[in-house]
């Protein structure tokens, strides 16, 4: 059986062995979330030659949601440099929920730019200019990294501006500490509209990949951030990308991910593969609950575990 084969066969192997999984619940904070089908379950691997591999719903459209939190991350860490990054957002592992006001005491920095506070403040440094709108920068960028031009969903757009007054209220706290630099409601505005970029599961598969390759997406063979820029965005995602579970995470599965509350998720095996998984389904701590189980079992079947001698 050729590698490619052997990749093919795990993906539907592992799509078959988790599908029949009901635990988990779609998330319902945003209305428009809450209609996710639940038995959509895609898996998507790509390789650093930029071989994209499926299996089932690995073309189904769903949002980023805090799956774009590293990916901003990293236009903010390009536009500024990570100490000017640092004075504005931490990078210390909250252990705390995504929506947590996770605020260092004494300086009202985010813990880290995973959590929403933090991506709230990510979002904010992104430069906006008449010329170069914030948001449309932050398009491109995704696009980039996904190697293709990406959307927004405006129903879901609309449905988290329309209930998504704690991220305001966090934006507004942050702002009265003096860590917010710019006006929090267009900031959160502009993150509302990040997280309802459309994408699927091979996107996220070959954004995951791009990070994996040092920051060089492998599809296009476009550099889309450094090498530099790439790895400390991994870092931060291997300690602070599962919110509360980031340890029990590394741990177990011991790579760099980064989930969201539609149901999105990413692991990345630096110089291996780029892994994304779609299931709406989500558990206690906003994971879809077959995409943690699917690319677990993907990292130990590839002996991605990045603690591992092999
Ligand atoms: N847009 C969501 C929020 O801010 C993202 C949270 C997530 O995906 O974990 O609440």
């Amino acid at each position: 059986m050729s590698a490619s084969e052997a990749v093919t066969d795990t993906l539907r192997e592992l799509h078959g062995r988790f599908a029949g999984v009901r635990e988990g619940q779609p998330a319902d904070y945003i209305p428009e979330l809450a209609r996710a089908v639940s038995d959509d379950f895609g898996l998507a691997l790509v390789s650093m030659d930029g071989h994209a591999y499926g299996a089932g719903a690995a073309d189904t459209p769903f949002t980023l949601q805090s799956v774009s939190k590293p990916f901003v991350y990293a236009l903010a860490l390009t536009a500024l440099g990570l100490d000017e990054v640092t004075r504005w957002v931490g990078a210390e592992p909250s252990g705390e929920a995504f929506n947590a006001i996770s605020l260092e005491h004494g300086t009202g920095r985010p813990a880290n730019a995973m959590v929403n506070a933090g991506a709230i403040v990510t979002t904010a440094l992104v430069p906006d200019t008449r010329e170069a709108p914030a948001f449309q920068s932050i398009l491109t960028c995704l696009s980039r990294f996904a190697g293709r031009k990406l959307d927004v969903d405006e129903g879901v757009y609309g449905s988290e501006a329309a209930t998504g007054d704690r991220n305001r209220a966090l934006a507004y706290l942050i702002r009265s500490t003096g860590a917010l630099p710019v006006d929090p409601v267009a900031a959160v505005d502009t993150y509302f509209r990040q997280c309802a970029v459309r994408v699927t599961a091979l996107d996220l598969a070959v954004m995951a990949a791009t990070l994996a390759h040092g920051g060089v997406n492998p599809v296009t063979g476009e550099r889309v951030v450094s090498p530099e820029v790439a790895a400390q965005v991994l870092a931060v995602m291997a300690t602070c990308g599962m919110y509360d579970s980031s340890g029990d995470w590394l741990l177990r599965v011991g790579l760099p991910a980064k989930s969201g509350v539609s149901g999105g998720l990413i692991a990345a095996g630096p110089a291996r593969f780029g892994l994304a998984a779609y299931s709406p389904l989500l558990d206690a701590a906003g994971t879809s609950v077959r995409g943690h189980a699917a690319l677990a079992a993907l990292s130990e079947r590839f002996g991605l575990h990045l603690m591992r001698n092999p």
